[in-house]
């Protein structure tokens, strides 16, 4: 088959398109014929290498798929070869206490399709039979593929961590990225009042389509001031982070009392500092949080098919322009997402 793979980390350069053996399912598993796989930052860490994880090389990134079933291993019976699936990013133990109470994403064996695993540039992908659900109906194979790393993660920051109400002020920070998109409309569903930021105008312009109340161009404008004046010197309930060390400050500063700051990423840098009398004295919460369990994805999918929340696709290139659709999140040319269309 043909897939994209890296056989040595670093720039856009180590991703070849190349001839690699098809996967056979073993017991228990499943082999997908890819359709649609999106981009995640995800996939751009294990392209350049992240500290502390050794990824198995030459490695085959992408861990949101959508698909057909091509074959079934052993053991395998709730699934019929020529359905079409869309398959949970979610890999886990299935038989720690953590996966049986619902929360897999807690599981210490967690992992993420396309991480450890070889994922999605590819014209088949080999998964665990439990993870491919039914497809969304009414999606295409590229709108599908848009949904879940972000939405699923998007979710559980906002309504499982924050427990977001209506009426609340939620700033949501990067709203052209994947996870941003999915943000804002998981907190207009909530009736949430959103203040959004990008980085041009014409983000601005797709966040405010999208339902942002107020947006803020964050490489002209302080967010903080900004917000401030928003909300009339009050500050936001929820501030929602993804960006790290270029927006702590002004996420942290932006907090009314009470407040909660959540976040799922760091692309600018990890380090960050805290003034602890704030902390206490305005009694903030941060919360960390990392993709979001199994059924969450369901009730996302559930509101997608219903119309409430929509997959954002920016664009959609061949698989084996997988490089230049790196660069073009690299480079932040997006608005949600960037899906490889596979034959
Ligand atoms: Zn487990």
């Amino acid at each position: 088959m043909k897939a994209v793979r890296f056989h040595k980390h670093g720039g856009i350069e180590e991703l070849k398109y190349e001839d690699v053996d098809e996967p056979v399912a073993g017991p228990g598993e499943i082999v997908v014929r890819v359709k649609a796989c999106a981009i995640n930052h995800l996939d751009l860490w294990e392209r350049v290498g992240l500290p502390g994880v050794r990824i198995p090389l030459p490695h085959i990134s992408g861990s949101d798929v959508s698909g057909i079933v091509e074959s079934i291993g052993p053991g395998v019976e709730n699934i019929r070869p020529g359905s079409a699936t869309l398959l949970y990013p979610g890999l886990s133990c299935m038989h720690c206490p953590a996966c049986f109470e619902g929360h897999d994403n807690l599981c210490r064996r967690y992992t993420i399709l396309g991480l450890l695993t070889d994922g999605g540039y590819a014209e088949f992908v080999k998964v665990p039979a439990v993870n491919a659900l039914p497809f969304p109906e009414g999606l295409s194979f590229t709108g599908a593929a848009a949904l879940p790393l972000v939405f699923l993660t998007a979710w559980h920051m906002l309504v499982t961590r924050c427990a977001i109400k209506a009426g609340e002020d939620v700033l949501i920070l990067g709203a052209g990225s994947g996870v941003g998109s999915a943000a804002v409309q998981i907190a207009k569903f909530f009736r949430a009042r959103v203040i959004a930021t990008a980085g041009s105008a014409a983000k601005l312009e797709k966040a405010r389509e999208l339902g942002a109340d107020f947006v803020i161009d964050h490489s002209r404008r302080s967010i903080r001031d900004e917000v401030w004046r928003f909300t009339h010197h009050r500050g936001v309930d929820v501030v929602f982070e993804h960006i790290g060390s270029a927006t702590w400050q002004d996420s942290f500063a932006s907090l009314a009392y009470h407040g909660r700051l959540v976040t799922c990423g760091a692309t600018t840098g990890h380090d960050a500092s805290i003034d602890i009398r704030q902390l206490f004295a305005k009694q903030i919460s941060i919360f960390g949080s990392y993709m979001g369990p199994r059924h969450e994805l369901l009730e996302v999918l559930r509101l997608v098919q219903k119309g409430y929340l929509r997959p954002v696709v920016s664009a959609v290139l061949p698989l084996e322009e997988a490089g230049r659709a790196q660069q073009m999140v690299e480079n932040r040319e997006h608005f949600g997402k960037i899906v490889l269309a596979v034959a």
